[in-house]
């Protein structure tokens, strides 16, 4: 287990009667990527300013790595924000009279390294060379993100705060922006996104919720994980299917920054063993992918035989299909059909109970 960047006791935050935060226990591993979510007013702007440093709590101990923040004075406190916290702001919070370049030195200039071409890096890192010289009135809100995101790298810091990070954004953007917080992440930085965007949550590691300051350990629902078992399971099937092996670093989760985390839970429910370089099917993992691939196989036949859907349709039913058929079902469907053999990708479909019986051709 990585040592632990984050830990809030008993954290609170209120505004008289107000409860912005409530009593809020959490822990963050080092190289995590957390999620929290919430509705409006649900405390996660309060949340992401305590660790920032940009805010006390009124009740509570934070320690951020190794250091307790409810235990510094405001001196100790700017050390810590310089240091070791890059923020991303929804609101941009670029100083309108700097340009893009100047504003990433600004941060500089306040960690003390006042290096243009450190900046100019960042920039580069974050695809606005071409906009270095530009005032942020003059870039769109895109790019003024993308500002921020290059400011708040400046100082490499272990943990970055993104409050909606992709909350003003279009499609292109958010997807820059995304891209730029994957690699922070690969790299090893810890991140906290607050949001209420799904497609931010489910990037993360691990998904929180807030719901009027208090703390909800949402995690992933267990469908979501279940499905990405399911696909790893398939893709290690189809692996070794073709004779390879199922190397660790091949297998892909959809919308999942760190497949260990998966992996470790696929092997913690006992679908494979302990993932090392390459994984492995347990007894029982191996019972599940066969009977998954079956059902996905068997549904393209339905589907391109049955009901005459072609490519890529059939893939794209046949995969939603899989999901919805009962596996008692399946047999039925299997004798439906007269128990084919391939797919209509031509790829063989495993055998189940029922293809003990004479074939129909
Ligand atoms: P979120 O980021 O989830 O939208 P916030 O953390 O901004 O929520 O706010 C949580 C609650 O605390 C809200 O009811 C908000 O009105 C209140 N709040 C936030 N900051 C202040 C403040 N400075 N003074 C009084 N109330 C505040």
């Amino acid at each position: 287990m990585a040592e632990r960047l984050v830990r809030m006791e008993h954290v609170s935050r209120h505004y008289g009667a107000l409860k912005a935060l409530d009593d809020v226990d959490l822990e963050i591993r080092s190289g995590e990527w957390l999620s929290v979510m919430g509705p409006s007013g649900s405390g996660k702007s309060t949340l992401i300013n305590l660790l920032g440093a940009l805010d006390r709590p009124t009740a509570g101990r934070l320690w951020v790595d190794g250091a307790e923040l409810t235990a510094m004075g405001e001196a100790e406190r700017v050390r810590f924000r310089r240091q070791k916290v890059g923020i991303i702001f929804q609101q941009f919070h670029l100083f309108p009279h700097l340009t893009a370049l100047e504003n990433v030195m600004v941060a500089q200039h306040y960690h003390s390294i006042a290096d243009e071409g450190e900046a100019m890096a960042a920039l580069v890192r974050v695809g606005l060379e071409d906009r270095a010289r530009h005032l942020p009135a003059q870039l769109s809100g895109g790019e003024q993100q993308r500002a921020c995101v290059a400011r708040a790298l400046i100082n490499q810091p272990p943990l970055i705060l993104a409050d909606e990070p992709t909350g003003n954004l279009d499609a292109e953007n958010e997807d820059k922006v995304l891209r730029l917080l994957r690699e922070l992440h690969a790299e090893g930085h810890t991140i906290v996104t607050v949001t209420h965007a799904a497609k931010v949550g489910n990037l993360a590691d691990r998904r929180v919720e807030l719901s009027h300051g208090r703390l909800a350990d949402l995690t992933v629902p267990s469908e979501e994980i279940e499905r990405r078992y399911d696909e790893v399971l398939v893709q290690m099937w189809a692996l070794e299917e073709k004779d390879k092996v199922a190397e660790t670093a091949r297998i892909k989760v959809p919308d999942v920054v760190d497949n260990q985390r998966t992996l470790q839970g696929m092997s913690e429910s006992g679908l494979i063993f302990p993932p090392c370089l390459t994984l492995e099917f347990t007894a029982r993992g191996r019972v599940r992918a066969r009977d998954l691939v079956r059902r996905r196989r068997l549904a393209e036949v339905l589907f391109s035989s049955a009901m005459h859907l072609s490519d890529p349709e059939v893939e794209v039913a046949a995969c939603r299909m899989e999901h919805i058929i009962n596996p008692e079902v399946t047999n039925s469907i299997c004798s439906f059909l007269g128990h084919p053999r391939r797919c209509p990708h031509g790829r063989p479909i495993p055998t189940g109970d029922c293809c003990e019986l004479p074939i129909v051709s």
